[in-house]
């Protein structure tokens, strides 16, 4: 009967220890998507008619960022 409960409390504690490097891990993921609180992806803001688009979306002209109707229909 002893061995037996040593064996639980053996079985218990590396069960309290994986509990506990589980939640040591979860804040660190909890940091990694604060990095981008809002939105995946960067916005950007057009260099000519300054709405903002995701940076994939925009073209860089001549190291300005340049949505697509810009692109499509650039005024004078
Ligand atoms: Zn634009």
């Amino acid at each position: 009967m002893g061995y037996l409960l040593k064996l639980l409390i053996f079985f218990l504690a590396i069960w309290v220890v994986m509990s506990f490097i589980k939640r040591l891990a979860k804040p660190g993921d909890e940091k990694q998507n604060s990095d981008d609180p809002v939105s995946p992806e960067q916005m950007v803001q057009c260099g000519h008619c300054g709405v903002y688009i995701p940076r994939s979306k925009a073209k860089n002209v001549a190291g300005k960022n340049i949505c697509k109707d810009c692109q499509n229909h650039p005024e004078p």
